[in-house]
């Protein structure tokens, strides 16, 4: 079959795919504790569900504007100014069908054929294939320290003539990591004096642990927002737990956004139109399904933490927000991606392979699922891995003996 270069060099979401494989595992009533997951369990929240509702009722759902409607940009502004401070117009927001659209909108908006984007690693599977989508060359940087943690200096010596952006993820998927307020303020500086994008990608901004505060970038910020080439990209999907909704939006300078509203209007026309009034109902309702949902991932954080420090040879960073870990495995196995198929068939338990996420010999482990579960899958990992567990483990009235060591 002939397929574009483009089409050959793209590689497929893997965790979507693993999404696929344990349902399809399920299915057939294996005993699969899913650790790759990438959602919270918690259902929508009621007032969005009201205002979809309410929009289905009405049975008059037809076009909206490319870049969402009146009222969505409404909730998104008043948000932007409730939790970054910032007034901005409707003109400096777009509404598109998920954080990955904005994103994939901007990339498109900002890049001619060879220009590069940085990101830092670990990174968020897509970054790359999403730059390369747009034409673009996607670098990454990873930190010399062994570490999650870029250091400016780092990401400043990758800057060439062909950078057009940095992306900037935190709390961060896959690490869990939150960078510093000074690290951020110091990005904000450097792209801003270099004069090059700076995407930050908040997706999971208020899911945040250890009493810490969500990071501003706009606080770093001088520049009026028309002449300032930082983007802001949120979602409904993590923090209000709406990931089936598929609504995203940016915010940025004029000029951007309207670029990007025009390519959302031959790519995909507006989001879907009850999922635009089920985020409306989400950003102007009672917001305390997010504050819920932030204690619940920091009890499950600790829960997993507490596992994760007790399991041998394996090396853990504490995860500081959004709902991710990512051990180092590499003393038991260097490739991420054979460990990752020997705990699926050993154990049934999935993780995502580190190598997706630009380090190997890591796993990403989920903990937005049930604690139970959590602490269920560590036992089978750890009762896979290390030589001083026992010899049998039950799955259910399932006897499995290691006969691998
Ligand atoms: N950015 C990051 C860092 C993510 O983890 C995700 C989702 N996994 C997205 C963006 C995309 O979010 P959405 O589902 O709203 O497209």
């Amino acid at each position: 079959m002939s397929l574009s270069q483009l089409a050959r060099t793209i590689h497929e979401s893997v965790t979507l795919k693993l999404n696929q494989t344990a349902a399809l595992l399920r299915e057939k009533g294996e005993p699969v504790i899913h650790l790759g997951g990438g959602e919270p369990k918690s259902k929508t929240p009621l007032d969005a569900i009201v205002s979809c509702t309410a929009v289905l009722n009405s049975g008059d759902i037809k076009y909206t504007p490319p870049d969402g409607i009146p009222a969505l940009k409404k909730a998104i502004i008043r948000y932007t100014e409730e939790y970054y401070g910032r007034a901005v117009r409707p003109e400096n927001v777009v509404a598109s069908c998920g954080a990955k659209q904005a994103i994939m909108a901007a990339l498109i908006a900002i890049l001619d054929p060879k220009d590069e984007v940085i990101f830092a690693a670990p990174y968020w599977v897509s970054y790359p294939e999403m730059v390369k989508l747009a034409g673009g060359v996607p670098v990454a940087v990873k930190p010399e320290d062994g570490t999650f943690y870029p250091t400016v200096k780092e990401i400043a010596d990758c800057i060439g003539s062909y950078t057009k952006a940095v992306i900037l993820n935190s709390p961060n998927n896959p690490s869990g990591v939150m960078y510093s307020r000074d690290f951020i303020a110091e990005m904000v500086e450097l792209c801003a004096k270099k004069s090059i994008y700076l995407i930050m990608d908040d997706t999971y901004n208020r899911l945040v642990f250890d009493g810490k505060s969500p990071i501003n970038c706009y606080d770093f910020s001088k520049e009026d927002i028309d002449v300032s080439k930082l983007l802001v990209i949120n979602c409904v999907s993590k923090m209000y737990a709406m990931t089936g909704f598929r609504i995203g939006w940016a915010v940025g300078s004029r000029d951007l956004l309207g670029a990007m509203a025009t390519i959302q209007s031959q790519q995909t026309s507006g989001p879907a139109t009850p999922s635009q009034w089920a985020a409306v109902g989400a950003l102007n309702g009672v917001q305390n399904s997010i504050e819920a949902l932030r204690m619940t991932l920091e009890n499950n954080r600790n829960i997993l933490l507490d596992h994760l420090l007790a399991f041998p040879g394996i090396r853990v960073t504490k995860p500081e927000g959004a709902f991710y870990c990512f051990p180092d495995f590499s003393n038991y196995e260097q490739s991420s991606q054979k460990l990752a198929e020997f705990l699926l068939n050993k154990v049934r338990v999935v993780t995502v392979p580190g190598k997706e996420f630009g380090m190997e010999g890591h796993l990403r482990i989920s903990f937005c699922g049930a604690p139970k579960e959590i602490t269920e899958g560590i036992e089978r990992i750890r009762w896979a891995l290390d030589p001083a567990s026992p010899n049998e483990l039950y799955l259910g009235d399932r006897r499995l003996v290691r006969d691998w060591m």
